[in-house]
């Protein structure tokens, strides 16, 4: 299997021809979840004036300590105030803004107030509890870099700079195919030989929650008109990702009539476990991923060729796979001529490798938190391993 190709060479391969989409204006309330095409810059200082960070009195520090008339009262959302001439005080709430001659606040909790006077008892430091106009972010800096995937905190920032329009990366338009003439939807009754398709359902999740705009085919036989059929339409998309298919049996139709629509392949089989007969290619800019068949083996290929192409595409920074370090609670046996992923679960901080390793077996890498790589070699491994996180 010397000839096989390396995980780290065939994820190379599918990054290199995975070019982000072109950008498009999006409002705000859309952006969550996708990528900035373009930088996010600040169209006011943040905070936009000088603010109180607390409900108190505005002061000159060098009045302090002292005994001070309160000569008006701020309210946040009111305009400027008046001067605030030497030996006065003005009441001010959270986010009011300080008049121009106070430099600092002190919070109503640290003062005695007394008819319309407040007594300070001890000094109060120059700045304290003034926020800086344009603290956090002045007009025109970047407030999100190209490559940034927007998220709550995103959103936030954006709001509060303004920005009511961003430019994000086109969704990714990704059609799912899953083949073989096995597959019945779940809800119907099995007939002998048959099983419940698993995998345009695993996939179908796995891109919505990614953010794709996901085009689920109905599932087909192993027949080659259908096959024909359904790829055509498919290939109209960014990404084509099937299930099934790309073994050697006779029955194994998925890359012979890719290729016969103009598909050229990139490669095919991978030195990793489970997801060996996986195999990929492009026509034009349309990025083919055929995924083995084995539900396992879908997770898999789909964790580490098909997530960072979809990131890549969008324009992401880093677009991985994005391994993590932790330890292994235990150690795992290595395979010599493949790497593997094996599906783990946190115990104790550490990740301890499932039972049922199967590349069928479904039921039990759902169970699983990660996928720990153990990298090809002879005898075991323990200690510090890579993984990537799942769910
Ligand atoms: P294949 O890659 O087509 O040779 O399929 C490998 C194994 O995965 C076979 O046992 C198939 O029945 C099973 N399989 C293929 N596609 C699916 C699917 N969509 N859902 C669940 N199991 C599948
Ligand atoms: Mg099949």
């Amino acid at each position: 299997m010397a000839d096989l190709l390396t995980l780290e060479a065939a994820i190379e391969a599918v990054l290199a021809r995975s070019e982000p989409l072109p950008g498009e204006r999006v409002p705000l309330e859309e952006a969550a979840g996708r990528v900035l095409a373009e930088p996010a810059l600040a169209l006011v200082d943040l905070p936009p004036f000088p603010s109180s960070a607390m409900d108190g009195f505005a002061l000159r520090s060098a009045d302090t300590p002292g005994r001070l008339p309160v000569v008006a009262r701020i309210a946040a959302g009111s305009p400027a105030p008046g001067v605030l001439r030497p030996g006065e005080t003005m009441g001010i709430a959270t986010g009011g803004v300080v008049p121009e001659g106070a430099d600092a606040v002190v919070p109503i909790e640290r003062v005695v107030q007394t008819d319309d006077n407040v007594e300070v008892s001890r000094r109060v430091g120059e700045r304290d509890n003034v926020r800086p106009q344009g603290g956090d972010a002045r007009t025109g800096d970047v407030v999100l870099e190209a490559g940034t995937r927007v998220g709550a905190a995103q959103v936030g920032a954006l709001a509060a700079a303004g920005i009511s329009e961003v430019t994000c990366a086109r969704r990714v338009r990704v059609a799912v195919l899953a083949t073989g003439s096995e597959l019945r939807a779940p809800g119907e009754t099995l007939e002998p030989g048959e099983i419940y398709e698993a995998n345009g359902a695993m996939l179908a999740a796995a891109l919505r929650a990614h953010g794709a705009d996901v085009d689920r085919l109905a599932p087909v036989r192993d027949d080659e008109d259908a096959h024909r059929d359904a790829l055509a339409h498919a290939l109209e998309a960014d990404v084509v990702v099937s299930s099934g298919g790309v073994s050697v049996g006779p029955h194994d139709l998925v890359r012979r009539i890719a290729s016969e629509l103009g598909v050229q392949e990139v490669f095919w089989r991978v030195a990793v476990k489970p997801g060996k007969p996986i195999s990929f290619g492009v026509r034009d800019a349309t990025l083919v991923f055929g995924l083995p068949g084995n539900p396992v083996s879908t997770l898999v290929g789909f964790e580490l060729f098909v997530r960072p192409a979809l990131r890549a595409l969008e324009g992401e920074r880093d677009p991985g796979p994005r391994f993590r370090q932790a330890s292994l609670a235990r150690p795992v046996r290595r395979n010599d001529a493949r790497d593997e992923l094996v599906r783990a679960r946190w115990r104790g901080g550490a990740l301890e490798a499932l039972d049922g390793q199967e590349s069928h077996m479904i039921v039990r890498a759902a169970g699983a938190d990660a996928l720990v790589l153990i990298p090809r070699g002879d005898a075991e491994l323990s200690g510090e391993v890579s993984y990537l996180p799942l769910g």
